[in-house]
């Protein structure tokens, strides 16, 4: 493992198996410097144990980089539950992941990811006190950190748009987004109510046409929509959109949204900003949900000091503008080189 090209310093790596369940499970504890290491369980079908391993590497640091970045006094970890497709989850899987997370007392905080709900942590939650995004602990409405998210990504349009067309309202300015479940769909009433012209695309035909009826939204296909003309883009559905092939198709100069992972590779970054386009990292402005689940998790937050922290957003990404303005270089290298420098000072 520590050949393994996405190792990183993990600190910790542990599997796990139970045979009465046929629970397959990785947690990576990527740092506990700033805090205990907190990252949902991702699960999710693997082609084999390597593809899930690299996964848990990788997610785990995103959320160093990420909890880092908002500010949270908490580390990044993530698990990733391998699911044999020919045999869905069961309760009493979810419970051994459950103890599973509890034989790390407290080193690892789980949530809900891809392939989880807040069903599923409700049944972890009886075999560990160690997660989180539970209504019942939520401080907030019931836990579903997307409007949270939604929050951050709409302040977060607002800075860059503040900050690449020197505009102080959004009014009249046309933002495509991608993908519109839980996060995108929230940002589309936020903007439409600000007089945003909405472009939006879904897969799911029919979402599509409820956010075209309800914000008067122009809607476009899902895999042409990131190249049409906008002032914003903002990509809310998938990873891995921005590549030496997509980049040259632009037609927008800046990129703000929710989507996890949005660069395909570190290079990427640097293509967007040759061709002059204002992109806000992808963990530094979708952490508004993160901020919500954390401070549930840590306790002694209330509704307004939760908004009050996702208000920080739009600053840091600010200040990543101006830096990158400064030294001509990539906003994606720039948040990852002030993450690094963060856990850096916390060890
Ligand atoms: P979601 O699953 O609720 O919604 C994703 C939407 O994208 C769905 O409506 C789906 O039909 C659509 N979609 C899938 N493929 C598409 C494509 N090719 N083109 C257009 N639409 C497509 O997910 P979500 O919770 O809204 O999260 C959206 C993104 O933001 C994900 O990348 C997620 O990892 C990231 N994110 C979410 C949160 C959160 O709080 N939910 C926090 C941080 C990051």
């Amino acid at each position: 493992m520590f050949d393994h090209p996405s190792f990183d310093q993990h600190e910790r790596v542990v599997y796990a198996h139970d045979a009465a369940t046929g629970l397959r499970a990785i947690v990576a504890i990527h740092s506990t410097a700033r805090g205990p290491a907190a990252g949902g369980c991702r699960f999710w079908h693997y082609n084999s144990t390597h593809d899930a391993l690299a996964d848990a590497l990788r997610l785990s640091r995103g959320m160093s980089y990420k909890n880092a970045m908002a500010g949270l006094p908490l580390g990044g970890g993530k698990a990733v539950v391998m699911v044999d497709p020919s045999q869905p989850k069961t309760p009493l899987m979810l419970e051994a992941f459950g103890r599973f997370v509890d034989s790390l007392h407290g080193l690892y905080i789980t949530a809900e990811d891809v392939g989880a709900s807040v069903a599923d942590m409700e049944i972890v939650a009886t075999r560990t006190r160690y997660v989180s995004g539970l209504p019942r602990t939520a401080v907030s409405s019931d836990g579903n950190p997307s409007p949270k998210t939604a929050l951050g990504v709409y302040l977060g349009i607002k800075a860059a748009v503040k900050y690449k067309l020197n505009k102080d309202e959004l009014r009249g300015l046309t933002v495509s987004v991608q993908g519109l479940g839980g996060v995108g769909f929230e940002l589309c009433k936020l903007l439409a109510a600000d007089g945003v012209r909405l472009r939006v695309a879904d897969v799911r035909e029919a979402v599509a046409q409820k956010a075209s009826h309800q914000f008067d939204a122009a809607v476009s296909a899902p895999d042409k929509i990131l190249f049409e003309r906008a002032d914003v883009v903002a990509p809310c559905a998938l990873g891995a959109i921005f590549d030496a092939n997509t980049i040259p198709k632009l037609q927008t100069t800046i990129i703000a949204g929710a989507a996890n992972n949005q660069l395909a590779t570190a290079e990427d970054g640097a293509r967007l900003h040759a061709a002059g386009v204002l992109y806000a990292p992808d963990y530094v402005i979708n952490a508004g949900g993160i901020i919500s689940v954390g401070r549930e998790y840590l306790g002694g937050a209330t509704a307004e000091s939760i908004t009050a922290e996702i208000h920080r957003i739009p600053v840091r990404l600010t200040e990543i503008f101006a830096r990158s303005s400064a030294t001509n270089r990539p906003t994606s290298d720039l948040a990852d080189e002030m993450a690094r420098q963060l856990l850096t000072e916390a060890r």
